[in-house]
């Protein structure tokens, strides 16, 4: 509809250009025609009063032409002596040229009276070959606009735009509905629709285009299938890589030792928490960093330098021994695997680096040495002794009767100590194997305690020490194995005695509570250091404090003590927040306890 009222517009405005062009033409031919015409004619018959008013006639005629505006003839100075203009209209005074070149001519002019633009048309008038005057003759210059003689040939024009417009449209309209049908169904396929032929009915090239765009399509098609089919393959592959990747990572997470594991090229490409915690970097650094950053260890750089240069050395399983922090005593040994490519098992495809905390190992070794060498020098001092004493015995001193007396003495002595060292020994060995069942039964052990008590003051008979023992008349019996609470309780009262002063006090209390039997072995003696406190019940320790070393003893009693308690469940603990000596604590505690804590 716009392409045709612009169509429309195209033409009316050319065929008024057009009518334009010809109306002014046409003015022109007549003006100068009318002009010279009139000229031709006696100045006498132009002007009123003349013989022959035939002109004027003609003037007359003229002046009812639409496009009339004035006709004057002038004399020689200007000066109208004849004139007719059309209605309104004022003749513009004009002056004429003299010389002969302009005589005839035109011009265009505007009048003053409603400002319309009008040519003007002049020609001579001649009296025998001379200048008598002029003939004006003014038409107005024609208008651009409508006339009602184009109206039936616009009218017309319009039909025919209006009518063909339509039909054209139609036309088009039918000529675009495949493309517009193939249009809709492309847009429908892309908004998720799925994929289907093109059912557009087209012929000649549209035709051949619908069957290469359905066939292009087709292929399309198969191929995205294939790419989808492709894409959940990977998916799904990719998954149980996730999977199978999550599982070795967990089993190398829950591995009590610390790995590493290297790529072909010696690139880091994994590390359990526990590395990161043995080099107590976050696990992200150990992964992202260069080693340098985060060990400082030159033994574990220079293993990780080897993988990342040398390709012989994967193939070997390396061995090394550090500490990590010196302070700490932490020792750690490195044992590298290859990896090697499950389908070409001839090819490594990466380094596994085991780091094993060997540090509880490296101190049972210390401890098997330092036991070995303690045993063996408490073993060594007795026979020496008896070596010593037996040698003299068989040479001439045996005959001397008071050198038997001390010597059996002696050997008496060493006996004893080698055979406390040994039932000490193998009371202790036995509770740490495990291979020792306590005997319990329900024991009075007031009974056990007093029983130790009297030991104990008989074998302090020669100093002048007080003794003191207190308990309740009455207590509940206790689940234990007495034998074992009896040796207990006898080296806690011969430490009070051993550590004590001549005329010190040992004090033995028994007392009960509603959960526990309390036995308590103080002293007035030498006391115990804080250092020496924390390692009093390890086996074979004995304090370096001159008084202790003047004293014998192997250091296994409050050891042998602490096990045995413990293995009742119970507890042995020491005080010293006293004003002399210490106080060494046991708790069993009573059966009805037991049972409740074993509910
Ligand atoms: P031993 O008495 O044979 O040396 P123990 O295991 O009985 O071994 O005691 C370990 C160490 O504990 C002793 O060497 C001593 O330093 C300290 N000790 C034990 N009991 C006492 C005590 N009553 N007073 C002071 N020191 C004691």
């Amino acid at each position: 509809m716009i392409a045709s009222l612009a169509a429309i517009a195209v033409i009316v405005v050319m065929v008024f250009k057009n009518q334009h062009e010809s109306d002014v033409a046409h003015m022109r031919v007549q003006g100068v025609n009318l002009v010279r015409t009139l000229s031709a004619v006696p100045y006498d018959q132009l002007t009123p009063g003349g013989e022959q008013q035939g002109a004027m006639q003609v003037l007359r005629h003229s002046a009812s032409h639409h496009d009339f505006a004035y006709i004057s003839v002038v004399d020689m100075n200007g000066r109208a002596a004849n004139e007719i203009a059309a209605d309104g209209v004022i003749v513009p005074a004009s002056v004429m040229s003299m010389e002969p070149a302009a005589w005839l001519g035109e011009k265009q002019l505007t009048l003053e009276a409603g400002g319309r633009e009008v040519i003007e048309f002049h020609a001579p008038l001649l009296d025998s070959a001379d200048l008598v005057g002029f003939v004006r003759l003014g038409y107005f210059y024609p208008e651009f606009g409508l006339g009602v003689k184009q109206l039936p040939f616009l009218a017309s024009m319009a039909l025919a735009v209006f009518l063909l417009v339509p039909l054209f449209y139609v036309l088009i309209r039918m000529e675009v509905r495949p493309i517009r049908n193939a249009n809709l169904e492309i847009r429908r396929m892309m908004e998720g629709d799925g994929f289907r032929r093109l059912e557009v009915a087209a012929t000649g090239e549209l035709g051949d285009f619908m069957r290469r765009f359905n066939r292009f399509a087709q292929e399309a098609h198969d191929r995205i299938e294939a790419l989808e089919e492709d894409q959940r393959r990977l998916v799904t592959s990719s998954k149980l890589l996730t999977y199978r990747k999550s599982r070795v990572e967990t089993v190398l997470e829950t591995l009590p030792e610390a790995v590493l594991i290297l790529d072909e090229s010696g690139a880091i490409t994994f590390a359990n928490q526990k590395l990161a915690a043995l080099f107590n970097v976050p696990r992200e650094a150990i992964l992202a960093q260069p080693a340098q950053q985060w060990c400082d260890n030159s033994d574990v750089l220079q293993l990780l330098m080897k993988h990342q240069t040398s390709g012989n050395a994967r193939s070997l399983s390396d061995t090394i021994r550090f500490k990590v922090d010196l302070s700490a005593q932490r020792e750690v040994a490195t044992k590298t695997y290859p990896l090697f490519s499950p389908k070409n098992p001839s090819q490594t495809i990466g380094t596994l680096i085991v780091f094993k905390d060997e540090t509880q190992e490296a101190l049972a070794r210390q401890a098997r040495t330092d036991f070995v060498g303690h045993l063996a020098h408490e073993l060594k001092s007795p026979l020496n002794v008896l070596a010593l004493y037996s040698e003299s015995l068989l040479a001439d001193a045996g005959n001397d009767r008071e050198f038997r007396i001390e010597a059996a003495n002696a050997i008496a002595v060493e006996v004893d100590r080698l055979s406390s060292l040994t039932t000490g020994l193998l009371s202790m060995t036995q509770i740490e194997t495990g291979s020792l069942t306590p005997e319990r039964s329900l024991v009075r052990l007031i009974d056990v305690a007093s029983a130790a008590f009297e030991g104990a003051q008989l074998s302090a008979m020669s100093s002048s020490m007080a003794f003191e023992f207190e308990a309740p008349k009455e207590m509940s019996p206790v689940y234990v194995d007495k034998d074992l609470i009896r040796i207990a309780i006898d080296n806690l009262l011969s430490n009070a005695v051993k550590y004590n002063q001549d005329e010190g006090a040992v004090q033995l209390t028994i007392s009960e509570t509603d959960d526990a039997i309390q036995i308590r072995v103080a002293d007035t003696g030498i006391g115990i250091s804080q250092e020496d406190e924390a390692r009093i019940f390890e086996k074979f320790y004995r304090s370096s404090d001159s008084k202790v070393q003047g004293i014998g003893g192997h250091g296994l009693g409050l050891a042998l003590t602490k096990q045995i308690i413990e293995l009742h469940h119970g507890t042995l603990s020491v005080n010293r927040d006293r004003e002399v000596g210490v106080e060494f604590i046991v708790n069993l505690w009573k059966e009805s306890t037991t049972m409740k804590q074993a509910i």
